[in-house]
């Protein structure tokens, strides 16, 4: 499947039609659960809507820790069938989007004190192999402390006794969320960003049948009439609730992980680690991933403002503290930390539960006025959740339902039937695309994020080159003007932070670049100077914000 025509060029005519079609489903909220559910709908045929109050996946779904699990943590709480479906979920993730959902080794180091002891390790990945439907390639390695070391010399060795090989699969939860919309509108699904819920629209029964909604780049409002709402708000999904005059029993508790990015060199660690933390016993990730190392998460309840989470400095003090005790060498100070990000875990509240006992699992709840509401879960299982919903809605619509079909769906992007052909398509492109001078690793970290697409992008260069005669600043902006076109790009961040995840992961180039980016931005869809002005500055808030623990105040 090519990339569909997806820009804010068009959201004239899309308003129009959100304003005068009648929908059978109506889903608020674009993170992963919205996504999913709009991808599952229309494919089984249901005329469906979405909106996002800011942009794709601005919510938790964009500040995860970016792995899609087999379901290990729940084998430590002898839940053995979610063992079971969310290994098998992995699999069927996994198949959908190969470029995007990667299988990535983890070493869990044994150590004295710690929550985890040789044999049990063993034992608990063994029955995790089974359960979860592991590949035999991908099955539990155990090593004993001087292997572990050798393979890990960073690590504390004063109290290793072992460690245990096993395996995660790691993602970029943004792009899975904008993939699964992009796949959806190829099945007629209307998704529109910026574009947020307000009051509820009821019929004489009192039944939900649409609601008034904002337009937040214009101002202006509409009706948006639906057979069906959903309410996919994730931590916002109590404020619509309430709105619906039906918040009542369960509710949401909100607990707030963080992320540090520190430069690949200040901690070079060979493997991706999930280690003990000695002090409490939660366990913490260290992940390598293009050039930078991520670590998370922090756990803490939070009832501040959902909108701006912030990584705090005891935040990063924690997270610190914990690495360098069990990474004794690598002392990181915060002055070391060139990002963060703070996300908000949508979980359902349990009477005197602390924040990492509270179930993982999502709940649907539906009120008297026929609002479907659905919480909690994770990334991961994204897919069973939607179809859930899914199921109910054609119940509550009294539709015949062909049944849900998205575990033989690829995602757009998707042209890859064996893992080796990813590496093959990057060879090629490279080899293709010389004339356009496009770096290896810049053609092959387009090929894990845009998988097949990443051919339109280079001829987006191609394009470019009679006028961009600078080659790294014609790959920004050809991955830029693919994101205006296919990717409803509509802000400076939405590239940035989302799309292309430079914001996390590259941040200096991102202060590099972003003068020539709202420049072409600014020309593809004629912005006023007004709004480039205040994009410029939205941006350079987000900026500040990664690195706000460390009390700076200047961009330059
Ligand atoms: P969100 O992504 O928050 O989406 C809700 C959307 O609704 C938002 O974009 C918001 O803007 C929009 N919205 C709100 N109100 C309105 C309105 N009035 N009108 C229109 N739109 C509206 N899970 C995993 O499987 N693996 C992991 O590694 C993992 N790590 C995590 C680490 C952290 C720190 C956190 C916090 C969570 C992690 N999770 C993980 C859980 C996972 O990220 C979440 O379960 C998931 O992203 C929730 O998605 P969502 O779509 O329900 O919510």
């Amino acid at each position: 499947m090519g990339a569909p025509e997806f820009s804010r060029s068009k959201r004239k005519s899309q308003l129009e039609r959100l304003g005068s079609i009648e929908y059978e489903l109506l889903i608020i909220g674009g993170g992963i659960t919205g996504a999913g559910i709009a991808l599952d709908a229309s494919s089984r045929g249901l005329k469906t809507a979405l909106i996002e109050k800011t942009d794709y996946a601005y919510g938790t779904s964009s500040r995860s820790t970016k792995l899609i699990h087999g379901g290990l943590r729940y084998l430590k709480q002898l839940e053995l069938g979610l063992v079971y479906e969310v290994g098998r979920e992995r699999a069927i993730v996994h198949r959908n989007a190969p470029h995007l959902v990667l299988p990535e080794r983890m070493l869990l180091p044994i150590v004295e004190g710690g929550t985890l002891q040789r044999f049990g390790t063993s034992l608990a990945l063994m029955v995790y192999d089974l359960l979860a439907g592991v590949r035999k390639e991908e099955r539990r390695v155990m090593l004993d402390s001087k292997k572990t070391a050798e393979l890990e010399p960073l690590l504390r060795t004063d109290i290793l006794k072992g460690g245990g090989l096993y395996y995660e699969y790691r993602t970029d939860d943004a792009r899975l969320v904008i993939e699964n919309i992009k796949t959806a509108i190829g099945y007629g699904a209307e998704c529109l960003n910026y574009c947020s819920a307000g009051e509820f629209i009821y019929n004489e029964e009192g039944k939900v049948r649409g609601l008034h909604a904002v337009d937040e780049l214009s101002g202006e409002t509409l009706e948006i009439k639906a057979k069906q709402v959903v309410n996919a708000a994730g931590p916002w999904v109590d404020l619509l609730r309430k709105k619906d005059n039906s918040l009542q029993g369960k509710r949401l508790q909100l607990t707030k992980g963080v992320h540090l990015v520190v430069p690949y060199e200040k901690m070079p660690i060979a493997e991706a680690l999930y280690f003990d933390r000695l002090e409490d016993g939660r366990m913490i990730f260290a992940i390598p991933r293009d050039g930078i190392t991520y670590l998370g998460t922090t756990d803490t309840v939070y009832a501040d403002s959902i909108e701006s989470p912030e990584c705090l400095a005891e935040d990063v003090e924690y997270l610190l503290d914990t690495v360098n005790s069990m990474f004794p060498s690598v002392g990181l100070t915060p002055d070391d930390v060139e990002s963060s990000w703070a996300g908000l875990r949508p979980l359902i509240h349990e009477d005197g539960k602390s924040p990492s006992e509270l179930s993982r699992k999502d709940e649907l709840f539906e009120s008297e006025s026929g609002l479907i509401s659905i919480a909690g879960g994770k990334l991961t299982g994204y897919r069973m959740m939607s179809k859930r919903v899914t199921d109910q809605v054609f119940k509550a619509l009294d539709k015949s339902d062909p049944g849900c079909k998205t575990a033989d769906i690829p995602l757009c992007g998707t042209a890859f039937k064996q893992q080796r052909e990813i590496a093959e398509l990057v060879e090629r492109i490279f080899g293709e695309s010389r004339q356009v001078e496009i770096p290896f690793d810049k053609i092959r970290s387009w090929v894990y994020r845009y998988g097949s697409l990443t051919e339109e992008i280079v001829a987006y260069a191609y394009q470019l080159q009679p006028t961009v005669k600078d080659a790294r600043k014609r790959a920004i902006l050809a991955e830029l003007a693919f994101g205006i076109r296919h990717e409803q790009v509509c802000r400076l961040s939405d590239f940035f932070v989302r799309r292309s995840g430079m914001l996390y992961f590259q941040h200096p180039e991102v202060i590099h670049w972003k003068q020539d980016a709202i420049e072409f931005m600014a020309a593809e869809l004629s912005l006023t100077e007004a709004e480039c002005n205040e994009q410029m500055e939205q941006l350079e808030a987000e900026l500040l914000s990664a690195i706000a623990f460390r009390g700076e105040r200047v961009i330059n």
